[in-house]
C-alpha cells in the first residue's frame, strides 16, 4: 500500500506538500535524512520549507507508517515501515544501506528471547562494516 493511502487510512488531512514528501519517502531506497528529503521534496517544489518537512516526517513517524532510524552518523534517517522484516548492513565508508534478511539471524533471535523467558516480537540489527576488498581500508 502506497504512503498516500496509509496517510488517508490513518485520517490524516492530506496537504500537496504532504502528498510531495510522501512520495519521495516511498520513491527512496537509500534511507534518506531530513536534508536530503528536503532536497529532492523541494526539487519538485521549490515552496517546501525544511521545517515542513521535519513536521511532515514526525508525524508520519508517530503514525507509524514510516520508520527512523540511527545509523550512528548523527542523522535520523527514516524508511517507508517495511511490509516484510529486513535488517540494515552500513558501510562505513561511504554510509551505503544494505537491507538483508537472514533467517538464520531471525531463527537465533527468537531462541535467545525464548531461553530469557521471552516472546520476541521486535528487534533491530544493525551491522557496521567495510567492504572486504577495499585498497582503502588496508590502514
Ligand atoms: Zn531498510
Amino acid at each position: 500500500m502506497s504512503l498516500r493511502q496509509l496517510c488517508i487510512d490513518k485520517g490524516m488531512r492530506m496537504t500537496e506538500q504532504r502528498r510531495i514528501i510522501a512520495d519521495v519517502l516511498e520513491a527512496a531506497v537509500d534511507h534518506p535524512d531530513t536534508e536530503e528529503l528536503f532536497r529532492r521534496a523541494t526539487a519538485i517544489d521549490a515552496g517546501i520549507s525544511i521545517s515542513t518537512v521535519y513536521r511532515t516526517v514526525a508525524l508520519f513517524e508517530d503514525a507509524g507508517i514510516i520508520e527512523r532510524h540511527d545509523f550512528r552518523d548523527g542523522r535520523a534517517r527514516y524508511e517507508p515501515a517495511p511490509e516484510a522484516h529486513h535488517d540494515h548492513l552500513i558501510d562505513t565508508r561511504t554510509g551505503r544501506v544494505i537491507e538483508f534478511r537472514n533467517e538464520k539471524i531471525e531463527a537465533l533471535q527468537e531462541a535467545i528471547a525464548r531461553d530469557l523467558g521471552y516472546k520476541l516480537v521486535d528487534h533491530r540489527l544493525e551491522l557496521y562494516a567495510v567492504p572486504l576488498n577495499d585498497e582503502d581500508a588496508k590502514d
